[in-house]
């Protein structure tokens, strides 16, 4: 597999050196200099989904890591289902949460650790990394125990959830928590600037594992296939896909998936009043301004570092960006929302809440709509029984982690101090 950098088109890597080195030169974006075609879609969505997955991820890896590779890295890495629920008529919602962290950002996260432990052999590896919440956990997750790599993770104080806290600043072992006195943004930028210092990422085998990692959105394909897998047929060419976002990889993964020849009509980017790409698509103008904080709090971003990869991919596939339907939900939206699916019952959280809502507003009466799931409910604990009124269980894997102490250290907004942890 061939990428290039977005920034310099003619810097071209292959599939391990970009998983390696995150970012190309000036932080630019990694990208398919081709899209693989499947031409046998029908009979990829009558597999179950591990084996159809192996068959998408061979499509862009096996020439490079070969294919019996691929197969055990995909076996061992998507180990839990992704079952699609019908809320309503014509609503249903691809349930991404049942991994171990409770949140889709386990199948990139799952995937990239064993891309990249398979990739480092007996060298050792520094993972940095920025989280608005869910990403931290997952990262964790996946690379908890193994030795050869330490894991850093940055993430705003007091911006995310206690209990998303809890889930990755209690591990200890290879993973160390920062939390730096800033916003999501700031965060994201402390890494960027990280990833620019030669010596320094030479000194610890530094790597990233956010969500600008290409082996991560290559993973996240692999759902967009179950989830057409499972609607009833007659509704597969009908279907429309709302994706709750924030950095824009999940919508990014989805559009190559579509790129790849999975039926679907079309995606709604769906946002919080972290707006900037909604605004965007309607008025042309990017303007990025200061992040609010929402009850959907991993999709708080306002500078989405995907974006590059959408407008790449709908370049080179011909396709018109108005294709896209932005949606920006409010919070008032986003609780009515909540409440009307619970009301329906479907218990669900702020962030697929978000999804629901721009399908509420955007599906014409012939459509069918798609919203992803991206976190269990009780992730978002406090949110949902303060709106609903309830006293939700904590599922095993968070009540292990509720009992246990922070080990987290704070970080001032400071390249300088960054760089003096990381040494
Ligand atoms: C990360 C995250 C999102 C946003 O996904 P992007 O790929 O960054 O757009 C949405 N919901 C949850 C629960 C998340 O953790």
């Amino acid at each position: 597999m061939e990428l290039y950098n977005l920034k310099h088109p003619d810097q071209t890597v292959s599939f391990s050196q970009a998983v390696r080195q995150g970012l190309g030169r000036d932080r630019g974006l990694f990208f398919p200099s081709s899209m693989p075609k499947l031409d046998n879609v029908d009979e990829l969505l009558a597999m179950p989904f591990v084996e159809r997955s192996v068959a998408i991820l061979n499509a862009w890896l096996g020439d490079e890591l070969g294919e019996e590779t691929v197969a055990a890295l995909v076996r061992d890495a998507f180990t839990f289902d992704a079952p699609l629920a019908q809320v309503c008529d014509r609503q249903y919602c691809l349930e991404l949460f049942h991994g171990p962290t409770l949140a889709f950002k386990d199948f990139g996260a799952r995937f990239l650790a064993r891309v990249l432990s398979h990739l480092a052999g007996d060298e050792s590896l520094t993972i940095l990394t920025a989280t608005s919440g869910d990403t931290g956990a997952a990262v964790a997750d996946a690379f908890y125990g193994l030795d050869n790599i330490k894991v850093v993770i940055l993430y705003p104080e007091g911006r995310i959830s206690p209990l998303q806290e809890k889930m990755f600043c209690t591990l200890g072992g290879n993973i160390q928590t920062l939390s730096v006195a800033g916003s999501f943004d700031d965060c994201q930028s402390l890494v960027k600037l990280a990833f620019e210092d030669e010596p320094l990422k030479q000194a610890i085998g530094l790597n990233s594992a956010n969500s600008i990692n290409i082996a991560r959105l290559l993973a996240q394909i692999c759902y967009y296939f179950e989830a057409v897998a499972q609607l009833p047929e007659e509704r597969r060419h009908q279907a429309v896909i709302s994706v709750p976002s924030g950095n824009f990889g999940n919508l990014t993964a989805g559009l190559l998936a579509k790129a790849m020849g999975l039926p679907v009509k079309r995606f709604i980017a769906a946002t919080n009043s972290n707006d900037t790409v909604p605004r965007y698509l309607s008025s042309g103008q990017w303007e990025v301004r200061p992040t609010v904080a929402t009850r959907s709090n991993a999709m708080d971003v306002s500078a989405p570092n995907n974006w590059p990869r959408v407008e790449a991919l709908c370049q080179a596939k011909g396709w018109s960006l108005a294709q896209l339907e932005g949606v920006a939900v409010s919070e008032a939206e986003c609780e009515t929302q909540l409440t009307a699916l619970h009301k329906g019952g479907y218990l669900s959280e702020p962030h697929a809440a978000v999804a629901s809502r721009a399908l509420s507003l955007s599906l014409n009466p012939e459509e069918c709509g798609i919203f992803l799931g991206t976190a269990h409910p009780a992730k978002f604990k406090e949110s949902v029984d303060e709106l609903l009124g309830l006293d939700l269980p904590l599922p095993e894997a968070l009540a292990q982690a509720a009992v246990k102490p922070l080990l987290s250290h704070s970080l001032a907004n400071s390249f300088e101090d960054l760089k003096a942890k990381l040494l």
